[in-house]
């Protein structure tokens, strides 16, 4: 049996040897085809002068190129804006948050980053009901956003935290429960407590680390929690254009406030608030007046997302009364009793 399958193997092989030998020696146009193409290819772009190591590298790549199977695109995202007219996103700036770095001409002039009529738009105190209606118009005209959301909040409203994220918006924090970090009363361990919770809490709602990007609730900060931040490597946010939306009684207004200061600040920081309806309603006129103005959005990105403490994940999961459930055998959580 084996000396007869060997022999079959050997015919095979033999087979398949003398087709190649026929096949190589009786069709010029099959061998001229592979071979003939790289040297053509090796000396074609390489003139007499070119030894260069570069030019090297680029034959190499384009010749490699048909040989391998084209790579998976890893941000098939980025070309997908349906609007030709979008207000779309200029460029994306990566912060790197060591030492708290804060943004914002209106409290921190440390980063004059922003070149004439460039924005970064900004929203705070979500997530919330109205929060899809400003995702929508974001989604609309292609552009992106950071968002700075309330601790508590997000434990109302996890999923629509998620769709922030899922649109590919930036999310740093606002606090737990937005209190005012320059109140008297506010121990510098119950101040602590705001920032870590909020995060902790954005971190719980979304499963992934938010950025460290963090806005004082009413930009209400001291030099206490600003050393704090600057020691967890937490970028602090400012503005240079507020909306004033929340005290603002018509979508009209809330453009207007933030048309007239920009047209006369030329560039900034704006901040909104996606929990304000009249900011929802606002958003698509404003974007596109933004868009008429000449003015170009500037997606700010963290270089890298904040580890969490741990004492404060628990204390948010203690608080919240989640079930530390995930440890038990199923056979012990769940039990047929009838088939
Ligand atoms: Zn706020």
């Amino acid at each position: 049996m084996r000396n007869a399958l060997g022999l079959m193997l050997a015919s095979v092989v033999a087979a398949i040897a003398i087709a190649g030998v026929w096949f190589w020696t009786s069709s010029p146009r099959a061998d001229a085809a592979s071979p003939q193409t790289i040297a053509a290819r090796t000396t074609e772009p390489l003139p007499a002068s070119a030894a260069k190591p570069k030019d090297d590298v680029e034959v190499t790549a384009s010749l490699s190129k048909p040989a391998t199977p084209p790579a998976p695109q890893p941000q098939p995202a980025k070309s997908a804006c349906a609007n030709p007219d979008a207000l779309g996103v200029s460029r994306t700036v990566v912060i790197d948050t060591t030492g708290g770095p804060g943004f914002g001409f209106l409290q921190y002039k440390q980063f004059d980053f922003l070149t004439d009529h460039e924005v970064v738009l900004t929203f705070d105190d979500g997530p919330w009901p109205t929060t899809p209606t400003v995702l929508k118009t974001l989604a609309d005209e292609c552009t992106k956003a950071v968002f700075f959301p309330i601790g508590l909040h997000t434990t109302y409203h996890p999923e629509i935290l998620k769709q922030v994220a899922a649109a590919g918006h930036t999310i740093g924090a606002h606090t737990w429960s937005h209190a005012h970090l320059d109140a008297k009363k506010m121990t510098e361990a119950q101040a602590k407590e705001e920032i870590e919770k909020g995060f902790s809490a954005v971190k719980m709602a979304l499963g992934a680390a938010p950025a460290p990007f963090f806005r004082f609730p009413a930009l209400a900060h001291t030099q206490a929690t600003k050393d704090y931040l600057a020691a967890r490597n937490i970028a602090m946010f400012s503005c240079d254009i507020d909306s004033n939306d929340f005290k603002s009684s018509s979508s009209d207004q809330v453009i207007q406030n933030v048309m007239t200061k920009l047209d006369k600040q030329g560039k900034g920081v704006i901040l909104m608030h996606d929990l304000q309806k009249h900011t929802a309603a606002a958003l698509p006129s404003l974007l596109r007046r933004l868009k008429a103005g000449g003015y170009k959005v500037v997606q700010m990105k963290a270089r890298e997302q904040l580890e969490t403490l741990p004492e404060y994940d628990a204390m948010l999961v203690k608080d919240l009364k989640v079930p530390a459930v995930a440890s038990r055998p199923i056979g012990s959580v769940v039990q047929t009793v009838q088939d």
